[in-house]
């Protein structure tokens, strides 16, 4: 993979926000929220990186933190071989042009007195205020028409469509200014089963016709599996796996994937029976207070003494772009 085909390179980012304990006295000090701790990946053009990992694992302070739409303290966010954190607010809405987010709640993300034609167009407006009246209107209808809305639809309101034409009139909106990555945060959570395959499927054919990079988040593995080249699994703000899908799904190593993929139904009740799967324990510790070492330790039924003292460093396993945050795996390896 050469250079020039790197969009993206996070290296070492840190999150950390100042909150103030409930009910604490007037001067007593606010406490460190560590919600994105030293993440670190790549992403090549083309290429769809799927983010998975609980409510509360840092996935969306990382989206927003790579957009520059909340403060990170440490770290790089490399687009295009250039730092974005270095960038004033006016270079990095000029790069979000190439760089644009699709949000959860589609109904909530769009605003209630503007009708769907003018928030497909309001980022045109904004970027190439000399694209007006028939031009405009053309590529608004163009890209509705893309994403399967029907353009006589652009006179309406958000409230007038269904979640799964929400998501669709977002995802318009983004791609409006032919972005070279979306990041998709959680875009099918708030949709029912049906529309979330329709969603996804919207996805991958936008990949495959503009050469579009995704970042793709989502708290459950099979929703990732199906749109993925790449998945990154988080756990407290930290990664704890990242590997091909094909490799992770066939060789889960960090414990906390593996008790991801034993938490995803299988169509098989005979095979669940023969090999009950290990659950995920106990809920997930608050970012104010995580535990020391390995972050995973207190719901990892590998934990050593060993593991509450030492941070595992997130390694390369396999020399082959396997990479794993477990002092467990490394023994393994050198069992093996
Ligand atoms: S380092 Fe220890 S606690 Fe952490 S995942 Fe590995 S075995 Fe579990």
């Amino acid at each position: 993979m050469n250079e020039q085909q790197r969009l993206l390179a996070v290296e070492n980012l840190q999150v950390t926000f100042d909150i103030m304990p409930r009910n604490a006295w007037p001067w007593t000090r606010p406490q460190p929220l560590k919600a994105v701790n030293n993440v670190s990946f790549t992403l090549n053009e083309g290429e769809t990186l799927g983010i998975v990992g609980e409510s509360g694992c840092g996935k969306s302070t990382l989206a927003r933190a790579i957009m520059g739409m909340v403060p990170s303290q440490a770290g790089k966010v490399m687009w295009l071989g250039e730092d974005l954190r270095g960038l004033n607010l006016k270079q990095l809405r000029k790069r979000r042009q190439r760089l644009q987010m699709v949000f959860q709640d589609p109904l909530a993300s769009l605003s209630p007195r503007m009708t769907v034609g003018d928030i497909i167009a309001e980022p045109l407006r904004t970027h190439y205020p000399d694209i007006k009246g028939a031009e405009l209107r053309e590529k608004v209808d163009a890209i509705m028409d893309r994403v399967g809305l029907h353009p006589h639809q652009k006179n309406r309101y958000p409230h007038e469509f269904s979640g799964g034409q929400c998501q669709r009139v977002g995802i318009a909106r983004a791609l409006i200014l032919e972005p070279k990555l979306i990041i998709c945060d959680e875009p099918v959570s708030a949709l029912d089963v049906s529309v979330q395959a329709q969603v996804i499927n919207l996805l991958k054919s936008l990949q495959r016709d503009m050469g579009l990079s995704l970042i793709f988040i989502a708290h459950d593995l099979s929703v990732v599996k199906h749109i993925s080249d790449r998945v990154m699994v988080l756990y407290l703000g930290n990664v704890a796996e990242n590997a091909t899908r094909a490799e992770l799904f066939a060789n889960p190593r960090h414990p906390y994937t593996q008790a991801l993929m034993a938490a995803v139904p299988i169509p098989d009740p005979e095979r669940d029976r023969a090999n009950p799967p290990a659950e995920l324990e106990g809920d997930l510790p608050s970012p104010m207070n995580s535990p020391s070492g390995c972050v995973f330790r207190t719901r990892c039924p590998l934990a050593t003494d060993y593991c509450s003292k030492e941070i595992p460093v997130l390694e390369d396993k396999t020399g082959a772009g396997h990479w794993v945050a477990c002092h467990y795996v490394e023994r393994e390896e050198k069992l093996n």
